[in-house]
């Protein structure tokens, strides 16, 4: 199984974090590849949701696993948030893009969405609680939202010398890589 598809995330301030993901095109073994592989990393990574964004690609897909259990595991593709209801809540967020940096966001604590199987089929359903945030958390990413973007200034001035280290070691390895196609 050595051809198998293996992403890494991409991180913060990566500009492929910002670029808007596009829509699937074709339903093929293909998507339910990147699905699988984009499902392996987020396990790996011990995340809970994964856009594609994260893992460099500017495709509309999203997987998530709530309770880590594999009943709850969802692929969903060319998602589309159809209302957003209920009352805002507070709490606190992870980013896989963002390592060791938590801070509370708020969300709203039901979503509806609209969106395909890696195999094709419509699917439409309500979320709330924790997979509704999850999936607000991850829908942002398709659109280019950070959680940096959500975070509130206290936060964001609590998180200062993390972010700027991930900017730093951003830099280096754009160095590193530059230095290696020369
Ligand atoms: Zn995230």
């Amino acid at each position: 199984m050595s051809s198998e598809l293996e992403f890494d995330l991409t991180l913060y301030p990566s500009p492929t974090l910002r670029r808007p993901a596009e829509a699937v095109e074709s339903f093929d073994e293909e998507l339910e590849a990147i699905c699988a592989a984009m499902l392996r990393c987020m396990y790996r990574s011990k995340g809970v949701g994964l856009s594609g964004p994260q893992v460099g690609l500017r495709k509309r897909i999203l997987v998530l696993n709530p309770t880590g259990e594999p009943q709850d595991e969802l692929a969903l593709v060319n998602p589309e948030l159809l209302e957003r209801s209920g009352p805002l809540t507070l709490f606190e967020e992870g980013c896989l893009s963002f390592p060791e940096i938590f801070a509370e966001v708020e969300r709203h604590e039901v979503c509806r969405l609209k969106a395909f199987t890696p195999k094709g089929e419509e699917i439409e359903e309500t979320f709330d609680g924790f997979p509704g945030r999850i999936i607000q958390h991850e829908y942002d990413h398709l659109v280019g939202v950070l959680l940096v973007d959500r975070m509130s200034p206290a936060d964001k001035l609590r998180h200062k010398a993390s972010l700027e280290d991930l900017v730093a070691r951003y830099k280096r390895t754009r160095k590193s890589a530059e230095k290696a196609e020369r």
